[in-house]
């Protein structure tokens, strides 16, 4: 603990400042941090994370608001630091709980917001301007925007003026010296924010195990003209449908090669075009060719930039490489570039779609062979260059898993911040300031992952991942028992029908799971002769022939018996 004065004066300024995530840290994704002091709130993100190979038949993981919820008068505002999904996916899902709070973005954010609003039926909600360089007041919070590199143009950071002082959240980012667009970190005020004291820094910590430095998004543009240099087949480069720095150095390079490009892929096609709008992607005059166009045009003067470059099997590039493309299917002759590296957990989809492009005949350049891709998060050098032009009093590392925070904690000691005052929290843990100087871990906030799928959000939780796990490891047995209801003895045969478990169950495993369901009825006290019972009975049934399954197979698929009287 640091020093902690008696303070026996309580002013308004006596209240602590509460930082609390809800998200992005302990894990890459649905990031969302929230800003307390006194009756307001400001909230910083609101993103989503995508589901794991465990979570069967999830479609996105977002973060628990609870919190949020139960002190919905206070929210002032959400902040968002750029579009990416994992910084605003969830705010679909989130803000029907807070009507009228509006959400504050950079001009680009708020186009590809807007987008996304009018999908999802929020077209009124207010959106407001916060652009680099500008400063917004919310209650006793005042929030600046501060530019700041990353892989999608005007991306920020915040510095947020509390009563107790500056806390700086960088987003996501890097320091990129020459980025694509010219516009880059905002280094002057990261110095001045500095030189006038910073309270707290919450830093990106999804590269803080990469030594050195990031490099430069230019150097990708380099590797797409070494590659088309002197080809004369198709070129398709497959990226990520928000990175419009590197989609316009994919129209740049062809530029210099005399060739037209296409964009392919509903969501590449929607931010390209709001990108355009905007002003942020300046095709060569025209360069950009529609879709259905192709055929017109020869191989050596076309480029295809498409999504799918984390291998999602229906995106654009699975689809081509499994000629399963209305416009595009791709043979001998392409050359695939595939701008990305597999985010963790998507190694194997990247890997399968990379083998379907070499099988139909293409060549493909991807992260392996050579570098077509660079980061948009900073590697220790640039995190050091952070902590150093912003010198806080206390740093809690965000964005990460918690070695890249451990990690990322360390660097921060090495550059001089008290390890007293380094804070590696967990998702739902608060940090308190108080006015004396004290900075403490509060007790723990509901706070974790919500599940959805389809159309429901938070209905399917623990209990049913927990059964889609057992279905999909082992399948299910269900067995129709129909039983006397005088005397509760088996009337015919059960009936049995599995799924997932074995291909048509055998005679020998019918009659020894009949043989077990006799046993179970004839066993004492098992008599029905009331509704509770049968639940009674069907456990019992469960127990006995899961059991006899483990000891036949040595599998436990799910066991569900029906009890039918007669
Ligand atoms: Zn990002
Ligand atoms: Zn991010």
């Amino acid at each position: 603990m640091t020093k902690r004065r008696a303070s026996a004066t309580t002013t308004a300024a006596a209240e602590p400042l509460r930082i609390v995530p809800l998200g992005g840290v302990g894990e890459i994704g649905k990031n969302m941090t929230v800003f307390e002091y006194g009756d307001e709130i400001v909230v910083i993100d609101c993103g989503l994370a995508f589901p794991d190979e465990e979570m069967y038949g999830i479609d996105l993981v977002i973060p628990d608001v609870t919190y949020l919820k139960e002190r919905r008068g206070k929210v002032k505002a959400f902040l968002i630091t750029h579009a990416h999904e994992d910084h605003v996916g969830a705010l679909p899902y989130v803000l029907p709980a807070f009507p009228g709070v509006p959400v504050y973005a950079s001009t680009l954010a708020r186009g590809l917001l807007a987008n996304k609003f009018k999908e999802h039926k929020l077209r009124d909600h207010p959106l407001h301007a916060l652009e680099p360089g500008e400063t917004v007041s919310l209650g006793v919070f005042t929030a600046r925007g501060f530019r700041i590199g990353h892989s999608i143009p005007d991306a920020m950071g915040i510095a947020l003026g509390t009563p107790l002082g500056t806390v700086v959240h960088t987003g996501d980012f890097k320091f990129d010296q020459t980025p694509v667009d010219g516009k880059g970190t905002d280094f002057h005020e990261l110095a001045r924010l500095g030189a006038d004291g910073v309270l707290c820094l919450l830093s990106d910590s999804t590269r803080s195990e990469s030594p050195g430095y990031t490099p430069s998004e230019r150097t990708v543009g380099e590797a797409f003209r070494g590659i088309m240099e002197g080809l004369d087949g198709r070129v398709i480069v497959a990226t990520f449908a928000s990175n419009i720095a590197r989609i316009q150095q994919v129209f740049d390079a062809a530029g210099e090669f005399g060739r037209k490009v296409a964009v392919i892929g509903r969501s590449m096609e929607q931010n390209t075009r709001i990108a355009s709008d905007l002003g942020y992607l300046k095709p060569g005059a025209g360069q950009q060719v529609p879709k259905d166009r192709l055929r017109d045009i020869p191989d050596a003067e076309l480029c295809i930039a498409t999504t799918g470059a984390q291998g999602e099997p229906m995106a654009g590039l699975a689809r081509m490489a499994n000629r399963d493309h209305r416009f595009v299917e791709i043979g001998p002759g392409d050359t695939v570039i595939v701008s990305a590296s597999p985010i963790p957990g998507n190694e194997e989809y990247v890997a399968r779609t990379i083998d379907n492009l070499f099988k139909v005949g293409a060549n493909v350049y991807y992260h392996a062979i050579r570098h077509a891709h660079v980061s948009g998060h900073a590697s220790q050098e640039e995190l050091k260059l952070m902590l150093n032009l912003t010198r806080p009093r206390a740093f809690i590392p965000v964005h990460g898993e918690f070695r890249m925070q451990v990690a990322h904690g360390r660097i921060a000691a090495e550059v001089g911040v008290s390890p007293e005052n380094i804070f590696i929290l967990e998702n739902g843990q608060p940090l308190e300031f108080f006015p004396d100087g004290l900075i403490r871990r509060g007790s723990s906030v509901e706070a974790g992952m919500v599940f959805v799928d389809g159309l429901s959000v938070g209905e399917v939780g623990d209990v049913v991942l927990r059964d889609r796990r057992a279905l999909a490891s082992d399948g299910i047995f269900l067995c129709v028992v129909t039983v006397d209801r005088q005397n509760g003895s088996l009337v015919g045969k059960p009936e049995i029908v599995t799924r997932g478990f074995v291909a048509t169950p055998d005679a020998k495993l019918l009659a020894g799971a009949t043989e077990r369901i006799t046993r179970v009825l004839a066993g004492p006290g098992d008599r029905i002769d009331r509704i509770n019972e049968i639940a009674l009975l069907k456990e019992k049934l469960k127990d006995g022939l899961s059991q006899y399954l483990y000891e036949s197979t040595k599998r436990r698929p799910m066991v569900m018996p029906v009890v039918v009287e007669v």
